[in-house]
This record gives structure tokens, sequence and C-alpha cells, in this order.
């Protein structure tokens, strides 16, 4: 079971440091993981000049999953967009053609104080949210800033599916909602956009061949306001790149924090990325503060989806319930009486408790 590491920048060393110790402590259980770690983001392009290097290509296609960090940081806000971290996980998901992004919004009933929202309306809180990742406005072309004729700059991006990434990411939509409770919600732009009109057709043509999945459409304006006004009424939810990128962080604060988050980017054989969903947090990096239990969650992810080890999954996620029951806490989730560790801590707490 080949892994690659990608520790990236700001907080991310610190928290793929405590997820690589829960992989070590499994394998001295007896697993057979092999860790490799490459450089990807604004770490790369410090030493290669490339977000993405060949050398990390290489360790990447030869990888059954890959565990990540994250990138980004102010330093490289000033280089050219194909220099900039994110774009070496933009290329990294679309070389590997991992264009399945799951993402559990799950609320921990130890953490429903540290929402902002009231606890009737988001405990037993357990959502899924699918995100299509290498198709929409992020990659479609014609893109950039232009001049226009009569000489203002203009800048353009397009939004594109096709119908075949429409068909694909609907399947594993419909799979996935067949494991839940068999409700699946689709969300999109009908009502303005033809891309939205051609993704609202596929999902109806691919209903068909799922006739026990209850499928629902809404419009991505109404879902925002909806996640935050009943969000239990939802199961699995699907949605394009661009639309899922910005409701999946609002619903991660119906959780309480971005800090607990984990998700998983599959490609059609179940190999995977697998990181947190926040991202480098400059903010408070090198400051032992940064919660680690996200990236810990994403390794219990990558056990389920690519190794299909349920039984260590569900070991390492007893044990952040376990460690949230004792009221240990990192700053981000900490309430009055808790006690509140570090990154570091944090990381010793699961591995004594998994
Ligand atoms: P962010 O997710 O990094 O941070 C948002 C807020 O959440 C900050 O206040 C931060 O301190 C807090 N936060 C995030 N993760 C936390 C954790 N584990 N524990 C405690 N608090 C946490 O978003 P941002 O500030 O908008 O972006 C910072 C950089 O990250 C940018 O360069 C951005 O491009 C990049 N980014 C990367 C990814 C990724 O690697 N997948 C995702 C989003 C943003």
């Amino acid at each position: 079971m080949k892994i690659v590491i990608l520790p990236g920048d700001g907080i991310g060393p610190e928290i793929i440091a405590q997820a690589v110790r829960v992989l070590e402590a499994l394998n001295s259980d007896g697993m057979k993981f092999e860790m490799e770690t490459a450089l990807l983001g604004g770490c790369a392009v410090d030493v290669t000049g490339n977000p993405y290097p060949e050398e990390t290509r290489k360790l990447a296609m030869e990888a059954d999953a890959l565990l990540l960090g994250a990138v980004g940081g102010l330093k490289y806000d000033m280089l050219s967009r194909d220099k900039r971290p994110e774009q070496g996980l933009l290329s990294i998901r679309k070389d590997l053609n991992l264009f399945a992004n799951l993402r559990p919004v799950f609320l921990y009933s130890e953490l429903v104080g540290a929402s902002t929202l009231k606890p009737e309306i988001i405990s037993g809180l357990d959502i899924l949210i699918i995100r299509e990742l290498t198709g929409d406005i992020y990659f479609g072309e014609p893109r950039g800033i232009k001049l226009s004729d009569n000489k203002q700059r203009i800048g353009l991006n397009t939004m594109v599916y096709s119908e075949a990434e429409i068909y694909r990411i609907a399947h594993v939509a419909f799979q996935v909602a067949r494991k839940r409770n068999k409700k699946l919600c689709s969300v999109d732009k009908m009502n303005v956009l033809e891309c939205s009109q051609l993704w609202r057709e596929v999902f109806e043509d691919v209903s068909k061949k799922y006739p026990d999945i209850e499928l629902s459409h809404m419009l991505v304006d109404n879902a925002a306001m909806q996640l935050i006004l009943n969000p239990k009424q939802f199961d699995v939810i699907v949605t394009g790149n661009m639309f899922g990128d910005i409701l999946s962080d609002e619903a991660s604060m119906l959780t309480g924090s971005i800090g607990m988050l984990p998700s998983a980017s599959l490609d059609d054989k179940n190999k995977g990325l697998y990181e947190p969903i926040h991202g480098s947090a400059p903010d408070i990096a090198g400051k032992n503060i940064a919660n680690p239990l996200a990236t810990i969650l994403s390794v219990a992810m990558m056990l389920r989806y690519t190794f299909g080890q349920e039984r260590a999954a569900i070991r390492i996620e007893n044990s952040v319930k376990v460690v949230l029951a004792k009221n240990y806490r990192t700053r981000d989730i900490c309430e009055v009486g808790m006690k509140e560790v570090g990154t570091v801590e944090m990381g010793d707490a699961i591995l004594t408790n998994l």
C-alpha cells in the first residue's frame, strides 16, 4: 500500500506530521504502508520553481493514495498563475483524473456547542457533499484577462461541462447515496445557466437506472440558504466544481470548525488524494495550534475508500470521538471548561486512544 505524503505549506507540515504518526502506529500493528514524501505547492516552488514538479508527478502516478496537508501562502500570491501553489493542486487533481470529491459534513455530538448555529438545528447532522473536481469554470477555456474591442480589460472564464463528465459524477453520486439514506439532492443553477440545464437533464436520465434513490434538484442560491435554515433535510448533495467549493466551506461551519472536515478525491478506480478541506492557514502556521483532526480523519477516509480497511478506519474515527469526549480541544473548537491542547498534544491523545 503505497502512500505519497505531501505536507505542503503553512500548517500543512504540522498537521501531516500527526497524521503520519497515526499511519506509523497502524504499521507497527501489522499494516504495510510504504510512505514517501514529496513536494507540492509553495514548498515545491521554493525548491524547483514548479508547484507540481516532475518528481512528485512520477511518485503520484505510482502511488495507491496521496495524503496532502495544504498548499498556498501570501508570499506566492504575486507569482504568475502557473507558478502559484494552488496550480500545483489543480494540476495533480487533473493529472490523476480525481474527478469525485467526497466531503462528509459530520457533527460530533461533543462539538454541538462549538458551532455558531443552535443545537436543535445541527445536532445529529450527517451530510455528504460530492463535488465534481476536474471540470467547470476552474478549468474551462477560454480564460484570461484580455483587451476588448474598445480597449477595456476584461476578465474571462468559461463554465463548461461535457455530458460524459456529468454522467460520470452522477453515477458516483447515486452509488454513494445507495450506501446511505438513498436521498440525493443535485444542486445547480439551471434557471440561468445552460451548463446547469444539461447537468439537470443528465441527472434525470441517470436516475432512471437508480429507481431506489430519491433524486431532488435545488438551485444553488436556495441550497446556500437551506444549509443554514434546515441542514438536516439533506443526506447526499452533489454539485459542480465551483458551487461545491463554496457550499462545502459553508457546510463546514455547521460542524464547528473547518479544522474537523476531511475529504477524498477519487478516480474511477478508487485511487485517491486525501486532504483536510481547509487551506494552509498562514495566520496560525508554526504556532502548534492548528487542529490536526481533519487530516487524521482524511487518513480514515483513505483506509476506507482506497484500501478497503473499514475496521482500521473506524478505529481512527472512534479515537477522535473518545478524545473529544475526554474534552481535549485545539483552540478552534475549544469552549469554556475544556482542555486546550496544541497540534502535537492532540496527536498524542489520538495515538493514546487509537
Ligand atoms: P484557510 O482554510 O487556510 O483558513 C481559513 C481560516 O480557518 C483561518 O482563520 C485559519 O486559521 C482557520 N483554519 C484553517 N484550518 C485550520 C485548522 N486546521 N485548525 C485551526 N484553524 C484552521 O483559508 P484561507 O485563509 O482563505 O487560505 C489560506 C491559503 O490556503 C491561501 O493561500 C489559499 O489559496 C490556500 N488554500 C489551500 C487549500 C488547499 O490546499 N486545499 C484550500 C483552501 C485554501
